[in-house]
C-alpha cells in the first residue's frame, strides 16, 4: 500500500518536474486567472433530506415525511451545519457548489507548481 502512493505521487512529481520553469509560470498565471469567478464559489455538497414537523395528526407522524428539502452541506468539519436552500436558489448553489470544487483543484495545482519551483530554488 505505501508502495503504491509512493508511485502515484513519483508520478505527479515527475509530470511537473519534466517541464520548463518558464512553462510551468505560464501554467501557474493560466491557474489564477481562472480563480476570477471565485466570489460565489461553495465548497461542500447539495444534499436532499426529508422531514418531520413533530406536529401530532400531520401525514409526517404516519411516516410519510415532508419534502424532500435541498440542504447545502459545507465541507468543513466543525461547522458542517445543513444550510436550507429555497427552491429560487438552488442554481445559483449548485453553480456556486461547481465553482468550489473546481477552485479546489486549481488551488492544490497552484500549489504543486509552487512546490516544484521551491525544489529547483525558482520560487518567486
Ligand atoms: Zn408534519
Amino acid at each position: 500500500m505505501m508502495l503504491t502512493s509512493s508511485c502515484v505521487m513519483n508520478t505527479h512529481k515527475n509530470d511537473l518536474s519534466s517541464q520548463s520553469t518558464r512553462s510551468l509560470l505560464a501554467r501557474r498565471r493560466g491557474l489564477v486567472a481562472r480563480l476570477g469567478d471565485a466570489e460565489r464559489l461553495l465548497v461542500g455538497s447539495l444534499v436532499e433530506q426529508t422531514r418531520r414537523c413533530g406536529k401530532a395528526g400531520c401525514r409526517c407522524a404516519e411516516g410519510e415525511p415532508h419534502g424532500p428539502y435541498v440542504y447545502f452541506a459545507p465541507k468543513t468539519a466543525g461547522r458542517g451545519r445543513l444550510r436550507y436552500v429555497p427552491a429560487a436558489l438552488i442554481e445559483v448553489v449548485r453553480r456556486g457548489v461547481q465553482t468550489g470544487t473546481e477552485v479546489e483543484a486549481v488551488v492544490a495545482e497552484i500549489s504543486a507548481i509552487n512546490a516544484e519551483l521551491l525544489a529547483r530554488r525558482e520560487l518567486t
